[in-house]
């Protein structure tokens, strides 16, 4: 998505050669526009793909995730991070190898958002190692609910997530694949 493209060479810093800062525009201040953009190109891949419910994880995921709600017109399900008081219903549980954080932690969404027949996109906004969006596609599972795709805003393809994934048989839609980080320079595959 060239518009993406150029957003990242404009706003985003390379932090180091695995990491990418993109606080401006996706992970901190959120630009809507982008957003909205984003959320139409999701839609527009996985318009075919009987799509009934988007599943993300709090909180970057959140944004990408609901305008691509808007377009589809389905219902967006966020799995928490915390578990606070009023989450009272019985959930689905999977533990998660934080990327950025470097320690475990643990995602839930309350069974009575998923159904059996629920056909599920999974949307997160960077795609590195895999982990967050193994965690979601392992709560589908346990809830007997078909993954129809994976949506990413920023793949990092130098790193291990995408192969992963695929290996599962996932289709990944990633709206930016970076090639690598070295120098303080962003190259994009292809
Ligand atoms: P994975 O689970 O694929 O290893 O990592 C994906 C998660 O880690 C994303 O949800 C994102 O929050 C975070 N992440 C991974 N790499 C980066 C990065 O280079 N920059 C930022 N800002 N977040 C990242």
């Amino acid at each position: 998505m060239k518009l993406l493209e150029e957003r990242i060479i404009k706003d985003g810093r390379v932090l180091s050669e695995g990491v990418l800062k993109v606080d401006s525009f996706l992970n901190h201040q959120i630009d809507p526009q982008l957003m909205q953009a984003i959320g139409e190109e999701f839609s527009n891949y996985f318009k075919n793909k009987g799509i009934t419910k988007i599943i993300t994880i709090e909180a970057s995921g959140i944004a990408p995730a609901v305008f691509a709600g808007i377009y589809l017109d389905v219902p967006v399900i966020v799995a928490k991070k915390n578990v606070g008081i009023t989450m009272t219903d019985e959930l689905a549980v999977a533990d998660v190898y934080s990327f950025t954080k470097q320690t475990n932690y643990t995602i839930s969404i309350s069974k009575t958002f998923l159904n059996e027949t629920d056909s599920v996109l999974i949307i997160d906004d960077f795609l590195a190692n895999g982990q967050a969006a193994l965690g979601l596609m392992e709560i589908c599972e346990q809830m007997d609910v078909l993954v129809a795709g994976i949506g990413i805003v920023i793949e990092k393809s130098f790193q291990t997530g995408r192969a992963l994934l695929e290996e599962k048989g996932m289709e990944i839609y990633s709206l930016a694949r970076i090639k690598s980080l070295i120098d303080g320079e962003v190259e994009f595959v292809g």
